[in-house]
């Protein structure tokens, strides 16, 4: 471990261009439950598998539940940035890192100080009234009953990519094009399954794919240096 450390700070130092790919794995050092650790929401029993309960068609036939399940587990208000939302913020300020590219909604990078982050999968830090498009903060929905209604009487949907829903073209593009310009890609936190987030880092074209994972995942072969373990423990570690 020791070792992969050192030559994960050294080729930090070489690197101008770092671009970070991360997922649910890199909050849960700060109390948000990813989906698939043994602790994860797919653990926890409920009556349909929460990519079910966070899909566009259950949104539609079953609102009132997905707002339960919306409120309960994916608005975790209170959590904090960690040790690897922190460093990561401070590599971008020391202008090493370009870009972070997240299939987070919690906004933990942001609230670290990291600027150029795409989230791929959107915020629950924005909710529209799908009638008026007016913009309401997550405190909002936190606090609403049953199913949030704007004024107008239009209900307000969380800016969130549910899944069987397309992805922003924009910030799609935007964290391709800084994939594609990396001169290291650092993957961390997530099981690189969810598609097609998951493929964005086919455009990686440099030599220095660093994998930070605490389980296993489908792209371990393809990493130049695998690190088995907690992002924010190994991130506190670099400096
Ligand atoms: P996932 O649950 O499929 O996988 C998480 C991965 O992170 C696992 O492989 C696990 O071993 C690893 N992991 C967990 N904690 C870690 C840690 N401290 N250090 C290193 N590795 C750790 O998550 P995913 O790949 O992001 O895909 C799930 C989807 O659900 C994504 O779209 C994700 O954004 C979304 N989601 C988001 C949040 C959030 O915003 N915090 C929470 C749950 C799910």
């Amino acid at each position: 471990m020791e070792e992969k450390i050192e030559k994960l700070q050294e080729w930090i130092d070489r690197s101008k261009r770092i671009v970070f790919f991360g997922g649910a794995g890199v909050s849960t050092e700060s109390g948000i439950p990813d989906f698939r650790s043994v602790d994860g929401l797919y653990r926890q029993h409920y009556k349909y598998p929460p990519e079910t309960m966070l899909s566009h068609s259950f949104y539609v036939t079953h609102t009132a539940e997905f707002f339960d399940f919306y409120r309960t587990k994916m608005l975790c208000l209170d959590a904090k940035p960690n040790a690897a939302h922190k460093k990561l913020a401070e590599l971008e300020k020391a202008g090493k890192l370009t870009a972070v590219v997240t299939q987070n909604i919690d906004g933990l990078h942001q609230m670290a100080g990291s600027k150029a982050v795409y989230e791929l999968h959107g915020s629950v830090h924005r909710n529209y009234c799908q009638r008026c498009h007016k913009l309401y903060d997550a405190e909002f929905m936190l606090h609403s009953k049953g199913i949030p209604t704007c004024f107008c009487g239009g209900t307000i949907k969380p800016d969130v990519v549910l899944y069987e829903e397309g992805l922003d073209q924009r910030t799609l593009y935007g964290a391709i094009e800084a994939i594609e310009r990396a001169d290291m890609l650092i993957i961390g936190g997530t099981s690189l399954a969810v598609y097609p987030a998951a493929s964005l880092i086919d455009y990686y074209r440099g030599d220095r794919l660093v994998l930070i994972n605490r389980d296993a995942t489908p792209q371990d072969g393809n990493a130049d240096l695998l690190i088995q373990g907690s992002i924010g423990e190994i991130l506190s570690r670099i400096h």
